[in-house]
């Protein structure tokens, strides 16, 4: 066989990709025929495809690659640890130095008395962890009967069994047989399209005081957790109306039931803080996080757990973990992707400079004929495609038609923004340049102009009755 690099034509490539390489959330059939971009090299905010074209990416890779492509800290960090301590396991009473201290620096940074880390290899692990640890948590303090999990429509916490159950996405509840029992949805605050006539206040409140009919309903004897993204991210990056979070952590305080905040991409910096819980003064038991964590550099995740949630698990043995629970390259390296995030500031510039600056572009946006709303915080954003900027009508053909042509010449131009529906979405590497802003947003409109004219002239802008 031939020696598979960077430097085999494009085609040949896509046509091995094609014919052994099964690939997430993507049709295989589409894929052949179509032929994957495939990814060669990358530095900063840029990417570089196998034909040469340079790509701004403004995902962060999935919403990870906090600190930008091409650490050289992060590489030689894994390089070294891999000579001292390629593996160890943290089971049966082990433990070795980078997962202590990856431990000790996410209790210091964690909000309130979240001091305790529970280590996975991503976010889907993280919140199998979790079900199982608040499950745990009622059996030990003698209440079994409190098992659901209350969780959202149009929520993404992975797509294992558990945390696809805990999601809220149709799509996949209807492949595998899902959810599993014990996991009930509430309504999304998303008050664009779910609004109505209600201000986004009213809404967010409405929302919220599903939580509370659902715990009625219910029985509180019965409801063990709830859990929620403080920004819904793979939903649309849909930001709740200032009304939403406050109402539910009077909910959460008034009832006896523990809140999961799954921060996997809300977590270390993306809102302008460590925690989106920070920036919604939220108070959640436990953290789930990964992605950021080590900016997507290896792969690691946890659920960060509050001292009282802790102590009762700790008790007694929690049969519970992976193989490679706190591996060691994995939190060395995540360790110094906190120190790079901590000593370059990259936080604070999300919150008082580049993040204002994306914020102040990204709205002008919204004065395009082909977008119905902005929305923005730190660096993740979205904006509503429509036909009808006042109404906030879907448009009349398939969820996602339109999305995906915005999508397309996104791609073209070189710029990857993603479509969630009829959303697009933005999330780039917190260290992006002022510079590479103007360009993203220079792409962005004319992408928004080429599909907006195709979309007229194949007469698509047209609104749902
Ligand atoms: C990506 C994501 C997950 C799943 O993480 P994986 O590492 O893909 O398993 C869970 N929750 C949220 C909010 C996510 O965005």
């Amino acid at each position: 066989m031939t020696k598979i690099t960077n430097h085999l034509p494009t085609a040949e490539l896509q046509a091995l990709d094609a014919a052994h390489h099964m690939h997430p959330f993507t049709n295989a059939d589409v894929l052949a025929d179509r032929g994957a971009r495939v990814i060669t090299r990358a530095k900063g905010v840029m990417l570089t495809d196998s034909e040469g074209e340079e790509i701004l990416d403004g995902m962060a890779g999935l919403w990870c690659v906090n600190v930008g492509y091409g650490r050289d800290e992060l590489a030689e960090v894994a390089a070294r640890q891999m000579k001292e301590l390629a593996f160890y396991n943290t089971f049966f009473m082990s433990s070795h130095v980078p997962a202590i201290a990856l431990a000790a620096k996410l209790a210091e940074l964690a909000p309130g008395d979240i001091n305790h880390v529970f280590y996975s290899s991503g976010g889907s692990e993280a919140n199998e962890t979790n079900i199982r640890m608040v499950r745990r948590y009622w059996d030990q303090m003698g209440k079994p009967d409190k098992h659901v999990i209350i969780a959202r429509k149009n929520a993404y916490h992975g797509t294992s069994m558990g945390a696809a159950s805990l999601g809220g996405m149709a799509g996949m509840h209807a492949q595998g047989g899902l959810p599993i029992p014990g996991i009930v949805h509430i309504g999304q605050p998303d008050w664009y399209s779910e609004g109505g006539e209600m201000s986004p206040d009213e809404f967010g409140l409405m929302r919220a005081r599903e939580l509370e009919a659902k715990i009625d309903e219910l029985g509180e004897g019965k409801v063990a957790a709830f859990i929620a993204e403080p920004i819904q991210g793979a939903g649309g990056v849909i930001v709740p109306p200032d009304s939403y979070w406050p109402e539910i952590s009077r909910i959460c305080a008034e009832r006896e039931i523990l809140l999961i905040a799954d921060e996997v991409i809300t977590g270390f910096g993306r809102t302008g803080n460590w925690f989106g819980s920070q920036t919604f003064s939220i108070t959640p038991d436990i953290i789930t996080v990964a992605k950021g964590m080590s900016s997507g550099y290896v792969p690691i995740g946890g659920s960060l757990v509050s001292d009282r949630v802790a102590k009762v698990i700790g008790s007694d043995e929690f049969t519970h973990g992976y193989t490679y629970s706190g591996h060691p390259v994995a939190a060395a390296v995540a360790l110094e992707n906190l120190r790079l995030l901590e000593e370059e500031k990259v936080i604070e510039r999300v919150q008082s400079d580049i993040g204002p600056y994306l914020a102040e572009k990204w709205h002008g946006l919204a004065d395009h004929p082909f977008v119905g709303e902005t929305k923005i915080v730190g660096l993740m954003g979205s904006l509503a495609l429509t036909a009808d900027k006042a109404g906030r009508k879907p448009f009349a053909s398939e969820a996602g038609t339109i999305g995906y042509m915005v999508r397309e010449r996104c791609f073209r131009n070189n710029l990857v923004m993603r479509h969630v529906g009829d959303r697009m979405i933005i999330a780039p590497p917190l260290v992006i340049a002022k510079s590479e802003v103007d360009v993203l947003i220079e792409r962005a409109v004319k992408s928004l102009d080429e599909a907006y004219k195709l979309a007229r002239d194949e007469g698509l802008l047209k609104t749902a009755d």
